[in-house]
């Protein structure tokens, strides 16, 4: 069968495609008009975030079956189109949690530590900045953290292994039942008293009408003037103009952000000329081992679909019920 690229992806999943006796078909760029002419003999689309799989790509596609997202999200796929036209779409959520939260204990302990300060201070010839003990210890200090899914837990778990924090969570959409399996681990609390008792708050929350702005003036008040302020979830669920101000008025001590409102943000942005702010480019996901396991894990699923067997995690799992579909067998 013909397995179309939009985009490149790692060679180890290529190579999983080919062997398994697909053709696989890689798009020049992943703009609209470079793939539309592609859809039309293709059976399944391994996509990434280049490009959104419209109703109209979909519906020049005569064979379509599956189409299989790298990452957790559907957010450039339309599903209802996918739907109509029988296509199965899977996606693989809790891929890139490892990752995600490796990256925010390296924020939580390059800002704790202080570690670009002293680099720079170690540089300009400023060794003596060492007995200034600008450092702080994550031991024993509370971890607050706004969602509680499955990057939050991951990183409640590691940071209680390792650093034996005391940690806080709060998680509105959790039923009762699910928060008594972490008792040991966690306690539920609400933003406010989480916002007041963490020293290091990471925010896990996805970005709804609900969550933008989840952050703002209010919340930075209530924070501890030296607490530490982790974002690797969606820009927008900081207010990112009161971030500043805190920032910039001492009202909390520190941020580490992997995203931003605007991406990247624009040159003048006064977040670049702050020193208590550690940026990344919305990178914690895109570590080396993780975009193999998403290019992988992207073609596994497909080639449950196309080998006869329920592919894990479908979006559209209505779609499994209609004839083209009812001859698959659990995975
Ligand atoms: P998840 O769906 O497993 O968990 C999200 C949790 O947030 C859920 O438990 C949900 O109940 C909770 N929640 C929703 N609204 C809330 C609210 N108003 N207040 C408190 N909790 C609320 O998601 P996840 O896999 O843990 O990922 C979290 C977010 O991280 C994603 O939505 C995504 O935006 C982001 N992410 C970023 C990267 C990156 O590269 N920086 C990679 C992966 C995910």
């Amino acid at each position: 069968m013909n397995i179309l690229l939009p985009q490149p992806v790692e060679v180890e999943a290529v190579q999983k495609l080919e062997e398994a006796g697909h053709t696989v078909i890689t798009a020049p760029d992943p703009q609209k008009e470079t793939v539309l002419p592609l859809m039309k003999n293709v059976q399944a689309v391994i996509l990434r975030t280049g490009i959104t799989m419209t109703r109209e790509l979909i519906e020049a596609a005569e064979d379509l079956r599956v189409i299989s997202r790298t990452g957790g999200g559907f957010d450039n796929v339309d599903i209802q189109a996918a739907t109509d036209n029988g296509v199965i779409v899977t996606s693989n959520p809790g891929v890139n949690s490892i990752s995600v939260c490796e990256h925010v204990l390296a924020m939580m302990l390059s800002l704790a530590k202080q570690l670009p300060r002293l680099d720079q201070a170690v540089r300009t010839d400023n060794y003596k900045i060492r007995y200034q003990n600008l450092s702080r210890d994550l031991s024993g200090k509370t971890l607050g953290l706004l969602g509680f899914g499955r990057i939050g837990c991951r990183v409640a778990r590691t940071c209680q292994a390792i650093f034996n924090m005391r940690v806080l969570a709060c998680d509105p959409y959790l039923s009762d039942q699910t928060k008594e399996q972490y008792v040991e681990l966690v306690t539920f609390v609400e933003k406010a008293q989480l916002c007041r008792e963490s020293d290091v708050i990471s925010v896990h929350v996805p970005l709804s009408e609900e969550t933008r702005h989840a952050l703002s003036a209010a919340e930075f008040a209530l924070m501890k003037s030296d607490a530490i302020l982790i974002n690797t979830s969606r820009g927008l669920v900081i207010d990112e103009d009161a971030l500043v101000e805190a920032l910039q008025n001492k009202v909390i001590g520190a941020a580490g952000l992997d995203v931003q409102v605007q991406e990247p943000p624009d040159p003048g942005s006064p977040l670049l000329q702050l020193d208590n702010v550690l940026l990344t480019p919305h990178s914690a996901a895109l570590t080396n081992e993780c975009v193999i396991r998403m290019a992988t894990e992207a073609v596994d699923r497909t080639l449950e679909a196309l080998a006869g067997k329920k592919p894990l995690n479908v979006a559209n799992p209505e779609v499994l019920t209609t004839s083209k579909w009812q001859h698959l067998k659990e995975s």
